[in-house]
């Protein structure tokens, strides 16, 4: 049983590898989303950038044509003063002029303030543009990068497989089918027995469990956490 059990402690190690690599493969999904996220959050911070814009826009158009019907309105009340017969119509002609004035001047402070924000807007949108060119120029590297690493470590999963493979031949298949059963279920699936006592549960093993596995005829398992248990003169 010596040999059968430094093959399984040697198997179990390959195993414990191919663990470890599969654990960097599980990881790449999430890089690559970091790169897809990176691209998806310059692009929605453009169109935010260029939502900005074109508010800024609407809202200047819409304050310049108010101006407008503002000068239209002062040209027709000016046409209209020249008309009247009395005081009171031409002072309430007047009070509207003034009025129009004022909405005509309010209408152009705020289309200034908003003609400033769409300079700002178009800087924004200059730089989103900027920043999504940059994150989409780098984001095939960083994939291509990526995608090299997980050939890497695929090839290696193979060459670990492979080594597995050869140091199960000369395992009976039985033998290899309960270690993989137990070790479905519990990692490590094999614990080397020093004292009376499993390494892995720590149970104290009844005094007949320890002399059948010290006897090294056959594999016995520890009767609380079921991992097969090889005794350390085994190694030796
Ligand atoms: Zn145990």
């Amino acid at each position: 049983m010596e040999a059968t059990f430094k093959q399984l402690v040697a198997i179990e190690a390959v195993c414990a590898e191919i663990d470890r690599l599969d654990g960097l493969l599980a990881e790449f999904p999430a890089e690559e989303e970091v790169v897809a996220a990176g691209v998806r959050d310059a692009q929605g911070a453009l169109e935010a950038a260029r939502a900005t814009l074109e508010h800024e826009e609407l809202e200047e158009r819409r304050l310049e044509s108010a101006m407008k019907d503002q000068e239209a309105l002062i040209l027709k009340l000016n046409h209209q003063s020249a008309q009247v017969a009395s005081n009171e119509a031409y002072t309430a002609l007047q009070n509207e002029l003034d009025a129009a004035e004022a909405a005509k001047t309010d209408f152009e402070t705020q289309a200034l303030e908003h003609m400033e924000a769409i300079d700002a807007a178009k800087e924004v949108v200059a730089k989103a543009e900027a920043e999504l060119a940059r994150v989409e120029g780098e984001a095939p590297g960083k994939l291509a990068d990526i995608a090299e690493r997980r050939s890497g470590v695929e090839g290696e999963r193979e060459g670990e497989l492979a080594k597995r493979a050869k140091l199960a031949e000369s395992i009976e298949a039985k033998v290899m089918k309960r270690f993989e059963t137990v070790r479905a279920r519990k990692r490590p699936a094999i614990a080397v027995l020093e004292t009376n006592s499993c390494p892995q549960c720590k149970i104290v093993l009844p005094r007949m469990r320890v002399s059948e596995i010290l006897a090294l005829e056959e594999i016995h398992d520890c009767s609380s956490c079921k991992r097969l248990l090889a005794p350390a003169k085994a190694f030796e």
